[in-house]
């Protein structure tokens, strides 16, 4: 016999996804946000560049960073600066 009620188990298990849910939620959110700063919106991850297209720098943008920023044009260190900048002014 299970000791544990099975509705309660259920509950738990509502729970967790719940929160799951709830955590890619904001992590779509935070990405959409990222896209729209870099002015992105509608672009796909094939629209992502390979080689990051800030002048002299040309560093390999990784598979993920093109997956997870689609149309993403920068490397990490070159789209911080920009936002850094954009920032300061
Ligand atoms: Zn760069």
């Amino acid at each position: 016999m299970c000791a544990v009620p099975a509705r309660r188990g259920a509950r738990l298990i509502d729970d967790i996804d719940r929160a799951q849910a709830r955590e890619a939620e904001i992590l779509s959110d935070a990405l959409r946000d990222q896209s729209l700063r870099a002015g992105l919106v509608g672009m796909t991850a094939a629209d992502s560049a390979e080689v990051c297209q800030a002048r002299g720098c040309g560093e390999a943008i990784s598979e993920t960073r093109r997956a997870a920023v689609p149309g993403v044009q920068l490397c990490v260190a070159c789209q911080a600066r920009r936002e850094k900048n954009r920032g300061m002014r």
